[in-house]
């Protein structure tokens, strides 16, 4: 069975998911902060992992 990569990133536990608006070149790390900005700009915010050293 194939899993997708974010899944198995996911399993790892050690870094921080942020939501990125490419559009702005913006971070937001809560999602609530994201989801506004979605509804507000209408732009795509997209999950990603910022690895934490
Ligand atoms: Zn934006």
């Amino acid at each position: 069975m194939q899993y997708p990569y974010k899944q198995f990133v996911g399993l790892l536990g050690m870094s921080d998911t942020v939501w990125k608006c490419y559009r702005c070149n913006l971070t937001f790390k809560e999602d609530q902060l994201a989801e506004m900005h979605k509804s507000i700009s209408n732009h795509s915010v997209s999950k990603i992992k910022t690895i934490v050293a």
